[in-house]
């Protein structure tokens, strides 16, 4: 044994229980200089440091020492003894390390400081040393598909796109900003933990310029594969924007059939309670733009049903002629629509992908929940290194505790 506890002691206006521990004369037989190897003999001591560790009972429990010094007889290098009992941080034991990781699993840090009693500073601090280690270790030899989608750090303002392993499901990367240069750093930091570009055959995304730039220009080997989720999402959007626009029309019925259906044109008929049943079946009766745009919606839906790709790419197409048909009256209302159909004929070969690729998509969509999960747990530190480092530590699957 090369470490002994001296003294235990409990103070209790603080309520902590103390556990003074010294170095034995083992220490010093067995401690050889990390220079060199040579023998080493104890210099001196430093003051008195404490180490948080795991409760007593309902008793705060703190380690101290005066961590030896030793120097080597050969090279007279000087150095703190490293304490078997440290973390990663300098504050905390590994044992409370460790329990305090399988809390922040779990909930937001702010919520585990108030549990530990502890600062979130410190807590954070200790996040980013298992975290930065793990990840600096992280492999990415495998990776052949990739999903990249845009996450607001902050309202409408900053952007950070995450990069996903979309075989593994796991966030590999994040960096800031939602351009075609986001697809340069992540090409870096795959190459850096052994993966390579040539190896990305799959790169899926929103219909976003600046990703589909990016894949061209860094991963030549990469088809482009725009997701289900996203463009259903932006039909829905399209939707919105045709009922706002039918709002702003100079027709009273219309303006009080779509009273507060915001919420309804975004549901599926399936999943409409009996009373918004009914509610739309009567706003269907009135010949509205919206209720056309709804229907729009749907049978681009149903596209995705298909199993043969063939008869989808038909479908499409023949999906962008109806719209434009239906818009030829009331071009202005529909315009969102008709927008649409455009993006959707420009960007056809992408998404014609999905039937190839379907099978890997799934983790896209649950990319919108991992977002708000990580936003939930860093409460109080939005900022894009807080968040990407909460990105690794709860959806990177790396190996934590990292000791
Ligand atoms: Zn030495």
């Amino acid at each position: 044994m090369n470490w002994e506890v001296v003294e235990s002691r409990f103070e209790a206006a603080s309520g902590t229980v103390f556990l003074e521990i010294r170095e034995t004369k083992g220490l010093w037989e067995s401690l050889r200089c990390p220079k060199d190897g040579g023998l080493v003999f104890c210099y001196d001591h430093t003051e008195t440091l404490s180490w948080r560790h795991l409760n007593i009972f309902q008793h705060r429990c703190e380690i101290t020492c005066r961590l030896p010094r030793g120097k080597c007889r050969q090279c007279g290098h000087v150095f703190r003894v490293r304490p078997p009992w440290e973390g990663l941080s300098p504050h905390f034991s590994k044992e409370f390390e460790a329990y305090a990781l399988l809390l922040l699993r779990e909930m937001p840090v702010s919520k585990v400081a108030e549990i530990t009693q502890e600062t979130d500073t410190r807590l954070w601090r200790m996040i980013f040393k298992h975290v930065d280690g793990a990840y600096a270790e992280a492999d990415f030899s495998n990776v052949c598909a990739v999903g990249v989608d845009e996450m607001s750090v902050r309202r409408g303002q900053e952007y950070l796109s995450i990069f996903a392993d979309l075989i593994a499901g796991r966030v590999i990367f994040a960096v800031e900003g939602r351009d075609s240069k986001t697809w340069q750093a992540f090409v870096q930091a795959l190459e850096a933990h052994h993966g390579d570009r040539r190896a990305v055959t799959q790169a899926t995304m929103d219909m976003n310029a600046g990703y589909e730039k990016g894949v061209k220009e860094n991963c030549r080997n990469a088809q482009v594969v725009f997701d289900k989720f996203h463009v259903l999402a932006k039909a829905s959007e399209r939707v919105d924007q045709v009922r706002r626009a039918e709002l702003r029309l100079d027709d009273e019925e219309a303006r009080e059939a779509l009273r507060k259906t915001q919420w309804l044109w975004r549901k599926n008929p399936e999943n409409l309670k009996p009373q918004e049943r009914a509610r739309l079946a009567r706003i269907q009766d009135k010949n509205l733009a919206t209720a056309k745009a709804y229907q729009m919606r749907l049978v681009l839906q149903d596209i995705y049903r298909t199993p043969d790709v063939a008869v989808a790419e038909r479908r499409f197409k023949t999906w962008c002629r109806w719209v434009r048909w239906v818009a030829r009256h009331q071009k202005w209302v529909f315009k969102p629509m008709v927008q649409l159909a455009q993006m959707v004929e420009s960007h056809l070969q992408g998404i014609l992908a999905h039937w190839k690729w379907g099978l890997t998509n799934a983790f896209m969509e649950g990319l919108i929940s991992v977002f708000s999960a990580v936003k939930r747990k860093a409460r109080g530190y939005r900022s894009p290194v807080y968040l990407t480092t909460m990105l690794y530590f709860v959806f990177g699957k790396l190996r934590l505790p990292h000791v």
